[in-house]
């Protein structure tokens, strides 16, 4: 699950990133509405939350501008005071739910909790590809009666294979999904993962297998008979 925090208020704004680190969200940080704009306009976040009083654009503007652009990521909305108006703007502007300031960090994450479950319509536990089952609870992959897990590098790679079926996923696609937007990583780490990930398909005899292409990317493929 990838996060990103809008909010001007540096301290208040770590504070967030620390708090969903803590229960395994990958966080990005954004200082100012054009800045959250921008990233938010990638879609790879499964939750913004958005301040409304930001420097450069307004919270309001920028959830006005993302649901423009057909960008559905849910929204939590930060609202300084106990203000009605800001909420009843945030809501019209196309926020999912809005959390008056100050708050603790159990409504934080009580909230993002709900607004991750509404996003997915239907909760799959596992999802399949020929013979092979990725488990989203347990993290194991498994190959008839033969399982092994996965640590959450190589089970966040696996499950967006299997999300991209046969279609091929980049690179670039892979570093910014795992890693996070600003991260250093490269495409060394990705080779290094997607190595793992072989030796475990081998080890539960699968006859799917993870298909190079050169300078292009992954794709999941099946092993013809020989
Ligand atoms: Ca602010």
């Amino acid at each position: 699950m990838q996060i990103l925090v809008v909010e001007d208020e540096r301290r208040l704004a770590e504070a967030l990133g620390q708090i969903l680190r803590e229960k395994k969200y990958m966080v990005d940080l954004a200082y100012d509405g054009r800045d959250g704009l921008d990233m938010a306009m990638s879609s790879i976040y499964d939750v913004i939350i958005l301040d409304v009083m930001l420097p450069k654009m307004n919270g309001i503007d920028v959830a006005q501008n993302l649901r423009k652009e057909k960008i559905a990521t849910p929204i939590l909305m930060l609202t300084a005071k106990d203000q009605i108006s800001d909420k009843v703007k945030g809501l019209d502007a196309g926020a999912d739910d809005y959390m008056t300031k100050p708050f603790s960090p159990d409504e934080l994450l009580a909230r993002v909790r709900a607004l991750t479950r509404r996003q997915g319509e239907v909760v799959m536990d596992t999802v399949e590809f020929g013979d092979l089952v990725l488990n989203l609870s347990t993290c194991d992959l498994s190959c008839g009666d033969k399982s092994v897990h996965l640590n959450f590098k190589e089970f966040e790679i696996m499950k967006i294979l299997l999300g991209n079926n046969q279609n091929v996923t980049t690179k670039d696609d892979l570093i910014v999904k795992v890693w996070g937007y600003d991260s250093n990583a490269v495409d060394n780490n990705v080779e290094v993962y997607i190595s793992f990930l072989r030796k475990k398909l081998d080890f539960i005899g699968t006859d799917v297998e993870i298909v190079s292409l050169r300078k292009i990317g992954y794709r999941l493929g099946v092993k013809k008979d020989a």
